[in-house]
């Protein structure tokens, strides 16, 4: 299937009222936003601030393009500054976003050609979740890197066998291990394009397998959160 390409961005300061925060897991969660006139490319993310609150932080969108909300996925991190705060947000309460920002969205010159793999660790899934939703015909697959099964947050939103779950402290996943062990094992086609999205150890560690599997750099697109 041939897949339009996307029109280019503008960069806006916007002010919303939460509409809903839907839990996921015990610590994460979806925080949904009215999208009003809001728009952007899937895989690009916001700067995020609370009203009366000086910090931001970035999140990547969640939600689809042309979705009714403007979504973002959330870890609330342990000892954190500004993830818990966003976790006590109610409906109705004012956050600024500036953006859209960054370039980590599909390889426009691989979009038919290739097949496109999306390697996540733990909510570095966000970005995908929102290509695939954007992109219905696209030839994808999804390696999820989580420590229980159940992070692999809303699997039902992915075309049955195009997700992969490694999960690496229990049993219940597609894999028992790290994602890196799965990929070392995995076998990819010449024509994939690579998009890595997470923390950094298992960005480095991912992209060292991948190149000794003779894909360099020009293949790999990478999206680094911590
Ligand atoms: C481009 C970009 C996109 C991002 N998109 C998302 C997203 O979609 N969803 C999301 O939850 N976070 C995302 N992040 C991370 C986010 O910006 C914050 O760093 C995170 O919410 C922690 O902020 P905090 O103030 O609670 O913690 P801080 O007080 O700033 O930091 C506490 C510690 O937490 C570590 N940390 C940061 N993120 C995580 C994490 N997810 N898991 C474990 N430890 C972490 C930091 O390295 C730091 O040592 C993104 C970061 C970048 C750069």
């Amino acid at each position: 299937m041939i897949i339009d390409m996307k029109p280019d961005v503008q960069i806006n300061t916007n002010y919303y009222k939460v509409e809903n925060l839907r839990s996921l897991t015990e610590n994460t969660f979806v925080l949904t936003l009215p999208k009003s006139r809001f728009k952007f490319v899937a895989g690009q993310h916001i700067s995020l601030s609370i009203m009366g609150d000086y910090q931001s932080r970035e999140y990547s969108i969640y939600s689809a393009e042309d979705g009714d909300n403007l979504e973002i996925l959330v870890k609330e991190v342990d000892g954190g500054y500004f993830s818990p705060k966003l976790k006590h947000l109610k409906k109705g309460e004012m956050v600024e976003i500036h953006g859209p920002f960054g370039k980590f969205g599909i390889d426009e010159k691989r979009l038919n050609s290739h097949k496109h793999v999306f390697i996540a660790s733990g909510t570095g899934i966000a970005p995908f979740h929102s290509i695939v939703k954007s992109y219905p015909g696209l030839d994808y697959e999804v390696i999820h890197g989580v420590r229980f099964a159940e992070e692999a947050y809303e699997k039902e939103h992915y075309k049955k066998g195009q997700l992969t779950i490694c999960a690496s402290r229990d049993e219940k996943g597609d894999f028992k291990g790290r994602l890196t062990e799965y990929i070392k094992k995995a076998e990819f086609s010449e024509n994939t394009a690579f998009y890595l999205c997470g923390n950094s150890d298992m960005i480095f560690d991912a992209m060292e397998i991948l190149k000794e599997k003779g894909f360099d750099r020009e293949n790999v697109t990478v999206e680094v959160y911590f």
